[in-house]
């Protein structure tokens, strides 16, 4: 079992464990640069909101990529006006890592072996120490140290190999330095090294794993990927973080991430290895609330793609354990969705909700969302309080 490595629990951040027995935790990277403009007003506003939305979603962690100083600057104004652990993602700059260190910023990514003198890395992990702020190496295929690359290309190595390697020797820097608050991942786009590269560095350390295919692709590819190499690992034990990478919007990420901890619960009891305390751990947050929704055929006359696409990041916001169904035809939709706490269907030129499957009002399509949001507002506060 990995250690368990304390993180944020300062000022006005969540507490939080990874590691040992606590939940695994989602986390998600911001996509674009974030400016001083995103952080005052309107905007500031609204990025403070989406955020909380993430967080209500599930999200547990949030990373940003911090290229200079002025990037440190303004996600550490960031980090005094939200509760979630941020996390600042540096390249080679030890400056940078400092001054982020000034900030209620809970985590930094960085690794110790690209940081440059003894000096420079002393002086990071001191001040991360003394302000109780673990470090994460990450160590991805597509940069490897040049000594590895060379060994992989001539068949020494594999690539797995390669990148245990790679974060072995980055953890030896950590042990020179007596410093234990730290976290690892190592990425690479394909689905079999990463399950590899995992397995082969759980066996050999205890070292919390932040897990995930890197580059995965578009959204589907993206899921797909992560899902294959994720429900492996976490069925064994492995991993204590994950990230879904998609080339799509974070509200995703933290969405697949769900689904992904939800489906290894459910089918801890059919994973033949490590089903029981790891497996639950994925789900010790809670399910929230569980879309079931039709593929829609012929028989349709209720838009269940467009309906599900609008209302999906509000459930998964909400904090219930409530299966909402989402289909297409009166024929089979509520008899299908039996099992639904609250169903919505089409009936011709009308739309239906039923609950539990019994419609429970008949009504116009063009009502359908102010209709389903009383009942759902009914159900959550009535039945699932
Ligand atoms: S609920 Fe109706 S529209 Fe949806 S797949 Fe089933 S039969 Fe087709």
């Amino acid at each position: 079992m990995s250690r368990v490595v304390a993180i944020g629990g300062f000022d006005h951040v969540d507490a939080l464990s990874i590691g040992g027995n606590s939940p695994v935790l989602i986390q998600t990277m911001w996509k674009d640069r974030l400016g001083f403009s995103d952080l005052e007003g309107k905007a500031g506003e609204a990025t403070v909101e989406r955020i909380a939305a993430l967080k209500r979603m599930g999200c547990s962690l949030l990373r940003f990529a911090v290229p200079d100083l002025e990037a440190a600057e303004v996600l550490g104004n960031l980090a005094k006006m939200v509760s979630i652990p941020l996390v600042a993602d540096i390249h080679f700059d030890y400056k940078i890592a400092l001054r982020c260190l000034d900030f209620p910023i809970a985590k930094i990514r960085i690794n110790p072996g690209n940081i440059g003198s003894r000096e420079r890395v002393e002086a990071v992990l001191t001040r991360a120490a003394a302000k109780n702020r673990p470090i994460r190496i990450g160590v991805n295929a597509g940069s490897l140290p040049l000594d590895l690359r060379d060994k992989v290309d001539s068949g020494d190595i594999s690539q797995a190999e390669a990148l245990v390697e790679a974060a072995e020797q980055e953890l030896a820097i950590f042990r020179e330095f007596d410093f234990s608050s730290c976290l690892i991942s190592m990425k690479a786009s394909s689905v079999a090294d990463t399950i590899r590269a995992n397995r082969l560095l759980a066996e050999r350390t205890d070292v919390p794993l932040h897990i995930g295919v890197t580059e995965a692709g578009p959204l589907i590819a993206g899921v797909v990927r992560n899902a294959a190499a994720l429900m492996v690992l976490l069925s064994e034990g492995i991993g204590d973080t994950i990230r879904v990478s998609l080339s799509d919007t974070v509200e995703r990420e933290v969405i697949a991430g769900r689904e992904i901890l939800a489906c290894a619960v459910d089918s801890g009891e059919a994973l033949i290895k490590g089903g029981g305390a790891a497996v639950k751990r994925a789900g010790s947050q809670g399910q929230g609330v569980k879309i079931v929704s039709c593929p829609r055929c012929g028989r349709n006359s209720f838009d269940t793609h467009g309906f599900t696409e609008k209302w999906q990041p509000a459930l998964y916001a909400m904090d219930k354990n409530i299966t909402v169904a989402v289909m297409g035809c009166a024929v089979n939709g509520p008899g299908e969705a039996r099992h639904a706490d609250l169903g919505i269907t089409g009936a011709g030129d009308k739309v239906l909700i039923f609950r539990h499957g019994k419609v429970i009002r008949t009504i116009d399509a063009a009502d359908a969302d102010a209709a389903f949001r009383e009942e759902l507002e009914t159900l959550a506060t009535k039945f699932f309080n």
